[in-house]
C-alpha cells in the first residue's frame, strides 16, 4: 500500500490532554490509517518512498463530527417563529412524510450526504424517517459516498399526524431488521441507532421494545430527544406520571448507558446529570437549534464540570446550519455569562464527540492508529480582512474559525484517507455551470 504523506499545519486535540500543534507537519496515511504524525520543524523528514500532497499553510484537522441532525429536514431549513411542537407540526411532519416516496427520499440523500462532506463533517449522528425503504436508501448512499454514519429508522406509534403514525410491532421489527443489515458494515464505518423520535410520540409498549433490541444487541446505538422544550416536558410527564423525570422514563425502560444519545437535555436536573454520568450516557448540544426554537440553554459548565459525555449537534433543520463552525460559535454565544475557549469547542466537535459516541479507537484526532477521518481547512477563505492570519499563534487562528467559520473553509475532507470532498473540483463545477448560463 501507498504510503500518502499529507504537510500542512497539523492541529489536532490529544487523548492524552492539549493540542498537537505542528506549524510544519507532516500526516503519514497507510491503507486509510494514521502512521504518524511527524513535526518537521525538528529536523524530522518525510520518508522518500512516500507520496507527498503539499497543502501549504493550510491547516489538517481531525474530521467534524456532528452528534445529531435529521436528514429528511434539510428542505424546511430556515422556517422559524415557533416553538417546538408547533414547528413540528407546522413544517416537519408534512417534509418527513414525503419520504414515503423512495425517489424523493434517494434525491435529498444524496444531497444530505454531499453536504456533510462540504462543511467537513466526516461523522454525523443522524435520524431518518419511519421510513424503512427510506433509511435503507440512505445507508446504501452513505456507503457508496463513503460517509461515516451512526442512523436509524425513527420510531414513532403515538400523538403523531396518521401518516407517520406506525403499529407498534412493526416499527420494532423493521428497525431490528434494518439494525441486523447495516449495524457495523464496512468495518465499523455504518452503524445503527434506535431512534425513537422522543417520549410525546412514544407509547410504553413501544419504549419497552426499544430497550429490548438494545440490550440484546451489544453495541448498538440508541439516539432521542430530551428534555429539549418546556411544553415537551409538560406532556411527557402527562403520559408517564409515575417517571421521575424525563429521563426517567428512558431509564425505566432499559434506555440509558453507553452508546445512547440524548439530543438537546437542557431542562435536566443533578438527578439526572448524576445518571448521565453513572451510566456514561452521552449528551448532543445543539446550541444553535436551542436559539432557533428558543428552546432553553444547555448548562454547559455544570454538565462538563460533572463529567457527563458530551459534543456538539447541527440539529439541522431546527439548526439553520449544517456547519459545526457556526455550532461553535453558537456554543459559545449561548453562554451568557461565561467564555468558551475556541480549543474546547473545536474538542467538542471532534474528539469530545468521538469519547461521548465510543468511537475514539477510531476517530476524533490525529494519532497513530487511528483511522484517517481528515479536514483541510484554509483560514484565508473566510479572514481576508485579518490579513497576515496564517501568521497569528494558533489560538487566534482557531478562534477566527470558530467566529469566522463556515463551509467556505473547508478545502478537502476525507474518511479513511478516502477523499469525499474537494473544494477546488466543487468550485470548477460551480464556475463551469455559470458560465455556461
Ligand atoms: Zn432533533
Amino acid at each position: 500500500m501507498v504510503l500518502e504523506a499529507y504537510l500542512g499545519h497539523v492541529v489536532s486535540p490529544l487523548a492524552a490532554g492539549g493540542l498537537l500543534d505542528y506549524r510544519r507537519g507532516c500526516m503519514l496515511v497507510r491503507d486509510g490509517v494514521i502512521e504518524d504524525v511527524i513535526d518537521l520543524d525538528r529536523n524530522q523528514s518525510v520518508p522518500a518512498e512516500a507520496r507527498v500532497h503539499d497543502l501549504g499553510n493550510r491547516l489538517i484537522m481531525p474530521g467534524l463530527i456532528d452528534m445529531h441532525l435529521h436528514l429528511p429536514q434539510v428542505t424546511q431549513t430556515g422556517k422559524s417563529g415557533q416553538h417546538l411542537l408547533a414547528w413540528l407540526n407546522q413544517y416537519i411532519f408534512a417534509a418527513e412524510a414525503r419520504f414515503a416516496d423512495t425517489d424523493h427520499a434517494r434525491k435529498i440523500a444524496r444531497w444530505f450526504f454531499d453536504e456533510l462532506a462540504a462543511n467537513g463533517t466526516t461523522c454525523a449522528v443522524v435520524f431518518t424517517t419511519i421510513h424503512k425503504e427510506a433509511c435503507d436508501a440512505a445507508f446504501e448512499i452513505a456507503e457508496a459516498k463513503g460517509s461515516r454514519v451512526i442512523m436509524g429508522k425513527v420510531l414513532m406509534d403515538a400523538n403523531s399526524p396518521p401518516a407517520l403514525t406506525e403499529d407498534t410491532q412493526t416499527s420494532l421489527a423493521e428497525s431490528e431488521e434494518l439494525l441486523r443489515k447495516w449495524h457495523g458494515r464496512d468495518g465499523g464505518r455504518l452503524q445503527y441507532a434506535l431512534t425513537p423520535r422522543f417520549g410525546v410520540t412514544s407509547t410504553p409498549e413501544l419504549l419497552a421494545g426499544v430497550g429490548e433490541i438494545y440490550a440484546r444487541h451489544k453495541g448498538v446505538y440508541v439516539h432521542t430527544h430530551l428534555s429539549e422544550a418546556r411544553e415537551e416536558i409538560q406532556f411527557v410527564a402527562k403520559m408517564y406520571p409515575g417517571a421521575r423525570s424525563y429521563l426517567d422514563v428512558y431509564r425505566s425502560f432499559g434506555i440509558i448507558g453507553r452508546r445512547t444519545v440524548f439530543a438537546h437535555s437542557i431542562h435536566i436536573d443533578s438527578d439526572d446529570i448524576d445518571c448521565l454520568c453513572q451510566t456514561q450516557s452521552s449528551l448532543a448540544h445543539c446550541p444553535s437549534s436551542n436559539f432557533f426554537l428558543k428552546s432553553g440553554v444547555f448548562q454547559y459548565k455544570t454538565i462538563k464540570d460533572a463529567g457527563v459525555l458530551f459534543g456538539l449537534g447541527s440539529d439541522v433543520a431546527a439548526g439553520p446550519s449544517m456547519s459545526l463552525f457556526n455550532v461553535m460559535r453558537d456554543a459559545n454565544y449561548i453562554q451568557a455569562s461565561h467564555w468558551l475557549e475556541p480549543q474546547e469547542l473545536l474538542y467538542r466537535a471532534t474528539l469530545g464527540a468521538a469519547i461521548a459516541l465510543d468511537q475514539d479507537d477510531r476517530i476524533g484526532s490525529l494519532e497513530a492508529g487511528k483511522e484517517a477521518d481528515f479536514i483541510v481547512v484554509d483560514p484565508t477563505a473566510r479572514t481576508a480582512i485579518v490579513g497576515d492570519i496564517l501568521d497569528h499563534p494558533t489560538h487566534e487562528i482557531l478562534s477566527a474559525l470558530v467566529f469566522l467559520g463556515d463551509d467556505r473553509l473547508i478545502a478537502r475532507t476525507y474518511v479513511r484517507g478516502r477523499l469525499i470532498f474537494d473544494g477546488q473540483i466543487a468550485q470548477n463545477r460551480l464556475v463551469k455551470q455559470t458560465t455556461s448560463c
